[in-house]
């Protein structure tokens, strides 16, 4: 009996439609294709790759580094009339032989496995008598150390394609920017694979920024206006979320934290609760919610900066998987970038590395102080054409004022096409301003038409301007190609005088008063100082006297 994938669909899971991209990724695995499918989370990865599992003879072996998550998957496999099974360490050696002879008859359609297991002992030489037909890679992202949660043991996955170069393969992310998607398919060595990428777009939620100072207060006030709302509050370090954790406990709010440290049962069981609705906000590190599936997450705050567009989009996009409003903020201050910066230079990292991870650092500062609808600046990080300003972000709803910057984004967009889309920053600007310094004459740029059109603007200015342009999609940069600027369709709208540009207006940051003490709540009203400072000092008289009278005061 052979069904349709449409029928699978139905008969399986209960759907009548596919949605956008599923049928297209479906029909590439199986006629054989490797593809690269980026899809955010809760978009419908699975069945990607569970319903070619289903369709075609043999079985799919699925990579994933979520062991906690196993069971739960084939559970509802199993509980969907699939054969599904799970090799890993929480399973008896009883469970684990009944798993092997049932893969030895060839009774699985999915096996789901972490790469520390299917590389030791000799897993991985068993393989071959189990007539695998497909090997779905999920997180896929982790095989790359560009991306924001390398696990080396990813790497080894580059056998796979070694010893089954006819086995298709198909690798799932919710998480990766143009060079670590290249990176995954170099990796992998699926260069040629077809990638697939679907919107990224989350019109229901709203993005916040806000300044970080008073963290905990804000967080409190906050609280107070999402009343009993299950949300997530992301912290730098496995202290803060101990600390955040005691005052929000302290003030009365229902939290818990969860970091890595904890001992696992300890963990799970936090995991539980939260998925219950029995604990209200979850304090933690970057540790909580890899592939954790709670629909009514209504809010997430990040305490601390992240270290990339990448996982802040990640871990924002926990909220809201129902598609009903939901609130996020980001708490932000200079201090952050420094402690980031810091973090990069002391790690043990090659100097490469640290340049990228420094540049993506900068990318999430960009986010965190432009004047520009910041959905745009999400959307266009991931490459992904934006229309519209959200009316929806504390920047549209605060907006600064703009002026019509098509010519100086003319200027711009046509030195990068005329240097064949090459040149970084620092030389973008050189050539713009018209200076003749040693690299721009080695380059020849100095005879470029572009050469000097842009000396009415200062070099800062310039460099603003370009950053507003690049935040606001009308041009990509490639970070794998030192950092050189690259045209995209947006690009040539504006170079053909098809699409105006607006940018906000630079302000030297001397005379700037910063958008975030333009939000600081204001400073209380000098009679209330007065007033606190008289209590105070009245609690203290209070007390030294009944010290020296030895009764409680
Ligand atoms: P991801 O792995 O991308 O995070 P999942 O594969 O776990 O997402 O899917 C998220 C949810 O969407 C699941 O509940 C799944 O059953 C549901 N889903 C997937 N495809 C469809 C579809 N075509 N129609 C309706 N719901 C779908
Ligand atoms: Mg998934």
């Amino acid at each position: 009996m052979s069904i349709t994938k449409e029928q699978a669909l139905k008969q399986f899971y209960g759907y009548d439609s596919f949605r956008p991209q599923q049928a297209e990724i479906i029909d590439t695995v199986m006629a054989g294709n490797d593809c690269l499918v980026l899809m955010p989370t809760g978009g419908g990865k699975s069945v990607c790759f569970q319903i070619p599992a289903i369709l075609r003879d043999g079985l799919t072996v699925v990579i994933s580094p979520l062991i906690a998550l196993m069971k739960d998957q084939v559970e509802a496999l199993r509980g969907n009339g699939i054969n599904a099974a799970y090799l890993n360490s929480s399973l008896s050696s009883a469970e684990q032989d009944k798993v092997m002879w049932q893969l030895k008859i060839g009774e699985l359609k999915l096996l789901y496995i972490a790469p520390e297991r299917l590389f030791s002992g000799n897993t991985f030489e068993f393989l071959r008598d189990w007539n695998v037909s497909l090997f779905a890679i999920d997180e896929s992202h982790c095989i790359s150390s560009w991306g924001h949660d390398f696990r080396p043991e990813y790497r080894q996955l580059n056998a796979l394609k070694k010893y089954f170069p006819h086995v298709p393969v198909i690798a799932l992310t919710a998480t990766a920017d143009r060079v670590t998607r290249k990176d995954i398919l170099k990796q992998i060595g699926i260069e040629d694979a077809q990638t697939f990428v679907a919107s990224f777009d989350r019109p229901n939620l709203s993005l916040n920024v806000l300044p970080g100072r008073g963290r905990i207060q804000q967080i409190q006030s906050f609280l107070n206006k999402h009343n009993g709302q299950p949300g997530i509050i992301y912290c730098l370090s496995r202290k803060g979320t101990e600390t955040v954790t005691a005052s929000l406990q302290k003030a009365g709010f229902q939290a818990e934290y969860y970091h890595a440290g904890l001992p696992s049962e300890k963990r799970s069981k936090v995991q539980e609760q939260f998925l219950k609705d029995d604990i209200q906000i979850i304090v933690a590190t970057i540790a909580f919610g890899m592939g954790i599936d709670k629909s009514n997450v209504r809010w997430v705050i990040h305490y601390n900066l992240p270290s990339n567009v990448e996982s802040f989009y990640q871990e924002i996009g926990r909220a809201g998987r129902d598609g009903s409003p939901s609130d996020t903020v980001l708490f932000y201050s200079y201090m952050d970038i420094i402690t980031r910066q810091e973090m990069i230079t002391n790690s043990d990292q090659s100097e490469e590395q640290k340049e990228l991870l420094n540049a993506k650092l900068n990318r999430m500062k960009q986010y965190a102080e432009a004047d520009i609808c910041r959905r745009r600046i999400l959307l266009s990080y991931f490459n992904e054409a934006v229309d519209q300003d959200c009316g929806n972000c504390d920047v549209c709803r605060n907006p600064r004022s703009r002026f019509d910057a098509t010519v100086i984004a003319q200027k711009a967009l046509s030195g990068i096409a005329r240097t064949k889309e090459k040149v970084a920053m620092g030389m973008l600007i050189d050539i713009l301003r018209g200076s003749k310094n040693r690299n721009i004459l080695q380059h020849g740029y100095d005879k470029l038409p572009t050469f000097g059109v842009g000396h009415d603007l200062r070099g800062e200015e310039w460099a603003e301007y370009i950053s507003q342009l690049l935040n606001s999609g009308v041009m990509d940069i490639a970070y794998d190609e030192a950092h050189s600027f690259k045209l995209n369709p947006a690009s040539n709208q504006v170079l053909y005088g098809k699409r105006r540009v607006e940018l906000v207006k630079f302000i030297p940051l001397s005379e700037r008063k910063s958008r975030e003490e333009a939000k600081l709540p204001k400073e209380k009203p000098k009679q209330e100082i007065i007033r606190d400072a008289l209590f105070e000092r009245l609690r203290v008289l209070r007390k030294q006297i009944a010290d020296r009278m030895g009764v409680p005061p």
